[in-house]
């Protein structure tokens, strides 16, 4: 259910509400709109208490919500969401480019690869410390010290950083040195991790599993934000199928249908999504066609040498030309690249 608040409802009002949801038995999640608070509940079944809410002094109306997902559907609100990563917006109606390498491999490499894209107009610099990797032979991370390399890279050049969790051992060690947490597709559906992150308040950047449909993704989004957190970004970064040309098949398709249910940004990755740098700024140019609100981008200066996912990495010379063409697109649609005026 939701109980929607007047406009005039003043505190002691808004306070008792949440009180009567609590006595009920079940969670308010206060959720802020730009004239008036609306204030979502979680934990019943039905809509038999309705009756006790709707009588209440600064009440206008109780809705029912039919989504299994509550927190994160567009029927509980109807505004977007804007998550603010450091001082970067996302889900304002702009595109936010995320870029950086796969994984911190050294102090040395993150901080040449954060300067070369933060002078080029990179938003959030991305860097995995610790790598769920499919061979337990390869490089796992450089962990705890890699995440150091990432603050310190934020000092020195400006940028927010995100980079993933795997575990819930390391999520409050994690979220003292990011801005933003990362769920990876393996894990989307751990729910023990997504409890644990969701408790830490921060903003999330949660993948798409590799097989999951749109539904189980609202579904995970909705266990980090009944656990606390209303900063939610998903990202679609491929799927199986049984296409052999790349990685994953990107699922533009996606984007529009995830908009129309929920009101969280979603952006894409498509470095992942196809394993290979020729494509990676045509499928960055079909998300942000498709309406996505940015792009994740693995960027290496000596990919050759990288120790996780070469291949699919752009150059700091080709993130230009990538942004050089995010630019224009985004002009054609009307949408600015990073902060909005
Ligand atoms: C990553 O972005 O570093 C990553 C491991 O991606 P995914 O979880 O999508 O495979
Ligand atoms: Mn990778």
């Amino acid at each position: 259910m939701l109980v929607i608040m007047e406009v005039a409802a003043g505190k002691a009002e808004i306070e008792r509400v949440e009180a009567k949801i609590r006595e009920l038995g079940y969670k308010p999640h206060p959720i802020p709109g730009s004239n008036r608070l609306a204030i979502g509940i979680t934990g019943n079944r039905g809509i038999e208490d309705r009756i006790y809410l709707e009588g209440m002094p600064g009440v206008q109306q109780v809705i029912q919500v039919t989504k299994p997902y509550k927190l994160a559907s567009r029927e509980l609100k109807a505004e977007n969401t804007v998550v603010l990563v450091g001082d970067v917006k996302i889900g304002a109606g702009n595109i936010v480019m995320i870029g950086g390498p796969c994984a911190v491999e050294s102090r040395e490499q993150t901080l040449r690869i954060a300067e070369k894209i933060s002078k080029r107009g990179n938003h959030i610099l991305r860097g995995g410390a610790y790598k769920p990797r499919t061979s337990p032979y390869a490089f796992q991370g450089l962990g705890e010290r890699g995440l150091e390399i990432l603050a310190e890279a934020r000092e020195q050049f400006g940028m927010p950083v995100v980079s993933e969790v795997v575990d819930p051992a390391t999520a409050s060690i994690a979220a003292q040195y990011l801005d933003m947490i990362q769920i990876g597709t393996r894990n989307m559906q751990n729910f023990t991790l997504l409890k644990e992150i969701g408790k830490l308040g921060k903003p999330v950047l949660m993948k798409r599993g590799m097989s999951a449909t749109l539904d189980e993704t609202l579904m995970s989004a909705e266990y980090l934000m009944s656990h606390g957190t209303n900063d939610v970004i998903v990202c679609e970064r491929g799927v199986r199928t049984f296409a052999s040309h790349a990685r994953n098949t990107l699922d533009v398709s996606v984007i529009p249908a995830f908009k129309k249910l929920s009101h969280l940004p979603i952006i894409v990755d498509p470095s992942h999504a196809s394993g290979n740098r020729d494509s990676v700024i045509p499928m960055s140019l079909a998300g942000i066609g498709a309406g996505a609100d940015g792009l994740l981008v693995d960027v290496h200066d000596d990919p050759e040498h990288a120790l996780v996912d070469g291949p699919q990495a752009l150059s700091p010379e080709k993130f230009s030309e990538l942004l050089e063409l995010v630019g224009r697109f985004a002009a054609a649609l009307e949408k600015p690249v990073g902060n909005p005026e």
